[in-house]
């Protein structure tokens, strides 16, 4: 993995993570370096590559690292078979207090079902119906007769990610922000969210825009007309669901970056995983993690270095036609990556 030969002044934890995890992650090192990116990385491992070198899928010194850094680069981690493992990603969600999911879906390669999607949904990430309040109660001689879930979503995590998604539509330029809820039925649980996200919009009036809309015609919506949302913002399990539906807005998992924001750390990563079928070949992608890359050069205010790394991404797809397999193409991890850093 190259190391970087500039070295920059803002220090990263750089996680390569398993399967074409090292191959995408020395490409994006690669254009980010050739861009002039201002990050200083430091290699730590998670995932399989953690259990092998330290019995730990999140080892110690990983999140030490990522303590000290507040900023991460994640590449795709192998869920372990069995070995009763707690998820990295709860884990880091919980440690960090990532309580922001921000997932970006935009066209990038022209002639899928929907021209120019330009959108962005922020999920709250940590409360919600994931809090895990469940258990069963016995029915008669059935044990399990009946099972019960209980949501939480509190006023202050309401205000904090409605505030970050004001924020982020002004820091972005965006125009509208949409409140997404089930406020008709769920009226507590999803009821405190839209009143207090509405609060929160009162003071950005005439600034952003703001509506509100129930998770079902939301869903609707997307589909028929996706050009009246820009910016999304949702409770934990809607959130998940409509993630998922943007990223098919534009073609799939395979170009989604993620990032996950928290109160002491900020971590970005591609959506998809370690694609152990490609693994070794030089074919894997390494666009979804560089467009994570460039969400991070956006959240350290050096927007004017993400916007050159999308435009040659652009460039690279549409005009170079330079595309790996994934996407229709004959390229390699290596030939992609070239192509990229000639159009920087
Ligand atoms: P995991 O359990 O790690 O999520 P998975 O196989 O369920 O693994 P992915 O790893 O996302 O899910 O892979 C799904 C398919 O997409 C595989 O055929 C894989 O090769 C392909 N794929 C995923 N990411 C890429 C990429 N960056 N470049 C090329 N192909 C990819």
């Amino acid at each position: 993995m190259s190391n970087g030969k500039a070295q920059g002044s803002i220090p990263v934890t750089l996680i390569p993570g398993d399967g074409i995890g090292a191959e995408i992650s020395d490409a994006v090192v690669r254009i980010l370096e050739a861009v002039g990116a201002p990050f200083r990385w430091e290699i730590r491992m998670a995932g399989l590559a953690g259990i092998d070198a330290h019995s730990d899928p999140l080892p110690s010194e990983t999140l030490d690292s990522i303590r000290r850094t507040r900023l991460a680069l994640k590449g795709p981690l192998a869920t372990p078979v069995g070995g009763g493992y707690r998820s990295v990603n709860v884990r880091l969600r919980e440690e960090f207090k990532l309580y922001a999911n921000l997932r970006p879906a935009r066209t990038l390669i022209p002639g899928g079902r929907f021209e120019d999607i330009d959108l962005v949904l922020i999920r709250e990430n940590l409360e919600g119906l994931y809090v895990g309040f469940e258990h069963y109660i016995p029915i008669a001689d059935d044990p399990h007769g009946a099972a019960i879930s209980s949501g939480v979503n509190t006023r202050a995590g309401s205000r904090r990610i409605a505030e970050f998604a004001f924020d982020y539509a002004v820091r972005n330029k965006r125009k509208k922000v949409t409140i997404v809820h089930k406020a008709n039925i769920l009226k507590a649980l999803t009821g405190i969210f839209l009143e207090t996200a509405l609060e929160v919009a009162e003071k950005y009036k005439g600034q952003i825009e703001c509506g509100d809309r129930i998770v079902d015609a939301c869903a609707m919506q997307l589909v028929l007309n996706p050009w009246q949302f820009d910016v999304i913002v949702t409770t934990n399990l809607f959130g998940d669901i409509l993630s998922d539906e943007i990223a098919g807005l534009v073609g799939g998992l395979g170009l989604a970056p993620a990032g996950n924001i928290g109160e002491t750390a900020a971590i970005f990563e591609a959506v998809h995983g370690s694609a152990p079928d490609i693994a070794g070949k030089g074919i894997a992608n390494p666009l979804a993690l560089l467009l994570a890359a460039a969400m991070m050069l956006d959240h350290v205010n050096r927007a004017d270095l993400s916007e050159r790394v999308r435009s040659a991404i652009d460039k690279v797809l549409n005009e170079d036609q330079v595309r790996t397999p994934d996407l229709g193409g004959k390229a390699g991890t290596r030939q992609l990556t070239e192509a990229i850093i000639r159009r920087l």
